[in-house]
């Protein structure tokens, strides 16, 4: 007798749904596409005990006749593909013909179904095998009911979470297709309580209100973007309104729900830094393109796609983004800087993080005498407005649109002009469209921040040699974080020698960073790339780590007193920075109230 046999029908299906179902919110996902496929124009989702003790959809849709409702619980029965090369133009939500067999195979599971009204069939299937096939009279369209999901896979309803985590990855599912079928109606209940009711919406702005309340959309950028192949549309959150998770990242690719690494990294890029670590902007994002060029079939849930030109994907959503982030309106007007964004408008966790440390390494003079080495150049703000580099900057910054110099050079007397200093801390100044209060320490981090970014760059970051070389103990993980990160560490600025046993001699540091003690500085940074758990990520925060340490420390301070030219010098240089409206950490550094708010306000208007 040979060991092999060929699984049975029932078995194949329980094993596809392992792959298919992995939660309630997979059945919804499942139902819900398959009810968009079939052309509804309203979705009604049920859910009762976080969907683990019931689903039910419900749907206007094409419906199916008697042979059909049959046919579409046999598995790879599919009505969406026929001839292999449909795969390559594949429009349909669906295509493998396995979800209905999968969920069937692990719940109780009723499908009610009517081509036309009147003629309806339900079909009651359990554990996979169908028990009963009844005619009814029914209006239009499909509803399936999925009880009990994975009541007879005990290994499976062990890995599902509390109630409440069910329903919230339903809600998120359900949002997600509600963003990308504004026309369509979609409401979801859940033990009775109405948690989503959108009727059909005429703009996608509309529908967003709907789901996520007007403020959220009067916070968003518009963006737009089409080259090639590819087009972009959707809204953008401003760098000042990041969350501390990706949950209001809504990505679709040709109307489907994706994650997706190269749309992710695009967007990362987009944002730059102006978004800190640990920080998500919000992003509804449509990208829609000739679907030979991207392979949906790659994963048994359709939540990952492969672009066959995935850099110019990349780089058109990135453009697209940045486009929307860098025209004059991504500087907030007072009631657009929603307190809520960051909680209680405190800073972010990195911006914490940084705060924290400083607290713990204020600054001392290095003890090697480093600072009489003949160095006439201070890490102070005033001293880095040399012309030369100023100007260079400025042309970098109008070629990628900085929205602050773009609006300086609309037209004459379009500048934005330092008039005055409000409690040694703010400068106020003018532009065209209305009043400026721009946070001076945060303005000039920024400031600092994207020169030493740029410098490390090109390799041009300026460094204090030590008189004395001062001589570092470093732990075994230590070690090895700096072998592995020694070329960017000497990028930085930072100049070492193996110097015996567990020991590096320190020649150089990061002129911006002079002030602080070198060993712990190093110590410190060590400890942070050592933490990322990618290299690029290790060198990302070991940058973003020291720049906000050293721009902060070196920046102008709250409670300063500046004279005329010096603040207008800090708002040429922000504007020549690219990234005028956050600091390194985050927060809001600039906000406007527009000429029209200030009527209002008056009752002019
Ligand atoms: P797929 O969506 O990949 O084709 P499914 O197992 O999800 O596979 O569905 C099988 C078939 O059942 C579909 O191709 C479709 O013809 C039919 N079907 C499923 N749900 C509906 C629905 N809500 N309305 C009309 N037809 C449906
Ligand atoms: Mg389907």
């Amino acid at each position: 007798m040979g060991r092999i046999h060929v699984l049975d029908d029932h078995l194949i299906n329980r094993i596809a749904a392992g792959e298919v179902v992995e939660r309630p919110a997979s059945v919804v996902k499942e139902l819900v596409e398959n009810s968009l496929d079939a052309g509804a124009r309203s979705i009604e989702i049920v859910a009762e005990a976080g969907g683990k003790r019931a689903i039910h959809v419900r749907d206007d849709g094409s419906g199916m006749d008697r042979d059909d409702a049959l046919l579409a619980l046999e598995r790879h029965a599919t009505s969406k593909l026929r001839r292999p090369e449909d795969l390559e133009t594949i429009a349909t939500l669906g295509f493998r013909g396995e979800a209905l067999p999968s969920i069937a195979a692990v719940s109780r599971f009723l499908l009610r179904t009517a081509p036309h009204d009147g003629e309806g069939t339900e079909v009651e299937v359990r554990a996979g095998k169908i028990v009963a096939v009844r005619e009814l009279g029914l209006p239009r369209g499909t509803t399936i009911a999925v009880e009990r999901l994975f009541a007879n896979v005990p290994a499976r309803c062990k890995f599902l979470r509390a109630d409440s985590t069910e329903l919230a990855h339903i809600t998120r599912v359900v949002t997600h297709y509600a963003l990308a079928h504004p026309d369509v109606r979609f409401r979801l209940e859940h033990a009775g309580r109405r948690l989503i009711e959108a009727p059909p919406a005429g703009r996608l702005e509309e529908r967003i209100a709907q789901l996520k309340g007007p403020a959220f959309v009067g916070a968003l950028l518009p963006v737009e973007l089409g080259r090639g192949a590819v087009q972009v549309h959707g809204l953008a959150g401003r760098p000042a309104e990041s969350l501390p998770r990706r949950t209001a990242q809504h990505l679709f690719v040709n109307g489907r729900l994706v994650q997706d690494r190269v749309l992710t990294h695009a967007i990362h890029q987009a944002y730059g830094n102006t978004m800190p670590s640990g920080r998500y902007p919000a992003v509804i994002l449509f990208v829609d393109l000739d679907p030979a060029l991207v392979d949906v079939n790659v994963h048994p849930q359709k939540t990952e796609v492969r672009f066959r030109r995935g850099g110019e994907v990349h780089d058109v959503v990135r453009d697209a983004i940045a486009g929307a982030l860098s025209v004059a309106g991504a500087i907030p007007t007072l009631s657009e800087l929603r307190p809520g964004a960051l909680p209680g408008g405190r800073p972010s966790a990195a911006g914490e993080a940084a705060a924290r440390y400083l607290e713990l390494h204020e600054p001392r003079p290095v003890a090697t005498g480093a600072a009489s080495g003949g160095s006439s150049h201070r890490a102070s703000p005033a001293v880095h407005g040399e012309p030369p580099r100023a100007a260079a900057g400025a042309e970098a910054a109008a070629a990628d649109g900085s929205s602050l110099l773009r609006e300086m050079e609309q037209g004459s007397g379009a500048t934005a002009r330092a008039l005055a200093q409000y409690r040694d801390s703010y400068i106020l100044a003018q532009d065209e469209r209305g009043l400026l209060i721009v946070d001076q320490h945060a303005a000039q981090e920024r400031v600092l921040f994207e020169r030493f970014l740029a410098d490390a760059d090109r390799d041009r970051v300026e460094v204090q040699r030590l008189m004395f070389p001062q001589t570092v103990e470093l732990a075994a993980d230590e070690r090895v974080v700096l072998e592995q990160e020694a070329d960017e560490f000497r990028r930085l600025g930072f100049s070492f020698e193996p110097f015996g046993g567990d020991t590096v001699r320190l020649d150089a540091v990061p002129a911006l960073v002079k002030e602080l003690d070198p060993a712990v500085l190093l110590r410190e940074l060590l400890g942070e790339a050592g933490r990322s758990r990618s290299a690029r990520s290790a060198v990302e925060s070991l940058r973003y780590r020291l720049v906000t340490t050293a721009a902060c420390k070196a920046a102008i301070k709250i409670n300063h007193p500046l004279n005329p030219t010096g603040m207008q010098r800090l708002l040429d240089d922000l504007a020549a920075t690219g990234n005028p409206t956050t600091c390194p950490h985050g927060r809001p550094l600039v906000f406007r109230l527009t000429l029209e708010e200030i009527e209002r306000a008056f009752h002019r208007r």
